[in-house]
């Protein structure tokens, strides 16, 4: 009988941006796909932030990878954890039971996590924002606290549960805090009978010279002060040196806040230091041109978990450039299986965007740059051409226009309030930090 042709299996880890578009570009391959994702579906991490302020629900920017590779004949998705990989045996050994499956190629695409600088013990009081179970965290203590505010009879403590901090002046940083104020003044403030929701503080704290340090500075200075506007205080030059239940350090001063949320910084995923090549201090894999491991030309990694620099900069950790990559390198994979020489890799920056809230935002061409009401407008038509399935985009589309027409946050749901409760005021710090970290323990079970 003669040998069956060789069909090469390509392993891709991770159904974020970078790992869909790879599978997808090999949709007719003559290759056999594993798309292995510790969760069941794809994240519209762009919007998250509107999850966390409770304008969209989980299930309009997720959408199960399943479904979306449905009819691609030669894909199948694992959902399960990778934990290890063998280089020279070529295999990813996943979950508890370290189950092996093999690779002839391998494209990594396992994103990124938020960091705390090395003060992870901030974590518990200062939430991020990457998953979508952390959006609905952050939806859940934003909405929360309004309640704990109506239940205090103490006009001091009423105040510090009216107050957030949100940490890092980045885009996700600039999102958030733009969308609490528009809720407390707008949407919540006729739901409550003790208190008076538009007296909300959100104060968003930068330890740079200036918020949005990837756009051009009139950008970013427009942004900064239509945030004043919307009645964020912004404070720039401001390093976090604490984090507690109660408050934000900053050097010697504390900012008194019951809830805080933290948008400072990534760290690539744990799974890059597996690969042993060379990483740079935020953990990105440090790939060639033609993005994979030095050393390794079977691997590729792509997205947020890697780095390469091109004409002296970084190629920036987002959505695009994730999608570029990974669809880039499942091309290199076909070009070696037609004996053809693999090309390098070039980034297209089709564009910065980030908005502030209602009716505000920042575009950034290089060419051209404009702010405001047209920003805001090419902002959500881009967000949704991008989402991921067309009834995730009709659904957005209608709550957005619902938002719009009569300023309401439409998904405010506080759920596993029993499992999780802030502490009261009276009893001395440690002893919060104490009930604080029972809770969570308890909560993440
Ligand atoms: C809040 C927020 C807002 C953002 N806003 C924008 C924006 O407006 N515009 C923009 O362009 N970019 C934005 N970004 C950045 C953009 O989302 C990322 O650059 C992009 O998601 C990176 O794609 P990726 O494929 O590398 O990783 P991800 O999209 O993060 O996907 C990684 C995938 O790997 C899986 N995974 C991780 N580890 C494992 C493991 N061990 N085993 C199995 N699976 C694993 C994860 O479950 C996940 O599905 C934002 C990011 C965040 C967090």
């Amino acid at each position: 009988m003669p040998d069956k042709p060789f069909r090469p299996r390509v392993v891709i880890i991770g159904g974020g941006f970078g790992g869909l578009a790879a599978a997808r570009a090999l949709k007719r391959a003559n290759v056999d796909v594993t798309l292995i994702d510790r969760t069941n579906h794809f994240t519209f991490q762009p919007l998250l932030y509107q999850v966390a302020t409770a304008a969209l629900a989980p299930s309009e920017i997720t959408s199960p990878l399943r479904y979306i590779l449905r009819r691609q004949k030669n894909t199948e998705v694992l959902m399960a954890e990778a934990r290890e990989i063998d280089v020279v045996h070529r295999v990813v050994r996943v979950d508890d039971e370290l189950k092996e499956i093999p690779y002839d190629y391998l494209i990594v695409a396992a994103g990124a996590r938020h960091a705390y600088f090395g003060h992870d013990e901030w974590e518990p009081y200062a939430p991020g924002l990457k998953a979508i179970e952390d959006a609905s965290e952050i939806r859940r203590r934003f909405l929360l606290a309004f309640e704990l505010a109506e239940k205090s009879g103490d006009a001091r403590e009423q105040q510090e549960y009216m107050t957030f901090v949100v940490v890092g002046g980045g885009p996700t940083g600039v999102e958030l805090s733009g969308a609490f104020p528009f809720i407390a003044r707008k949407a919540l403030a006729p739901d409550f009978r003790r208190i008076d929701t538009r007296k909300t503080r959100v104060i968003l704290i930068e330890a740079g010279p200036r918020i949005l340090p990837t756009f051009p500075e009139s950008l970013a200075a427009r942004a900064a002060r239509d945030l004043g506007d919307l009645g964020v205080e912004v404070r720039v030059n401001s390093a976090v040196t604490g984090v507690e239940p109660d408050g934000v350090w900053i050097g010697a001063e504390k900012l008194r806040a019951r809830t805080t949320f933290w948008a400072a910084g990534n760290n690539a995923s744990p799974l890059g230091k597996l690969l042993d090549s060379p990483r740079d201090r935020a953990g990105r894999i440090q790939v060639s041109p033609d993005l994979s491991v030095p050393g390794h030309p079977e691997i590729f990694v792509v997205g947020d978990l890697s780095i390469l620099v091109q004409d002296g900069r970084p190629v920036p950790g987002v959505g695009p450039a994730a999608i570029q990559e990974g669809s880039f390198a499942a091309k290199n994979v076909l070009r070696e299986l037609r004996r053809q020489p693999r090309k390098n890799f070039r980034y297209r920056n089709k564009g910065d965007l980030a908005t502030i809230g209602r009716s505000r935002a920042i575009a950034d061409f290089g060419w051209v740059r404009f702010a405001g009401r047209p920003a805001w407008f090419l902002w959500l038509f881009v967000h949704i051409m991008y989402l991921v399935g067309f009834r995730n985009r009709i659904v957005v589309l209608i709550e957005w226009a619902y938002a719009y027409f009569t300023y309401q946050a439409g998904v405010r749901l506080i759920t596993d309030v029993e499992r999780y409760k802030p502490p009261s005021a009276d009893t001395s710090a440690a002893t919060r930090i104490d009930e604080w970290e029972t809770t969570l323990m308890q909560s993440k079970k």
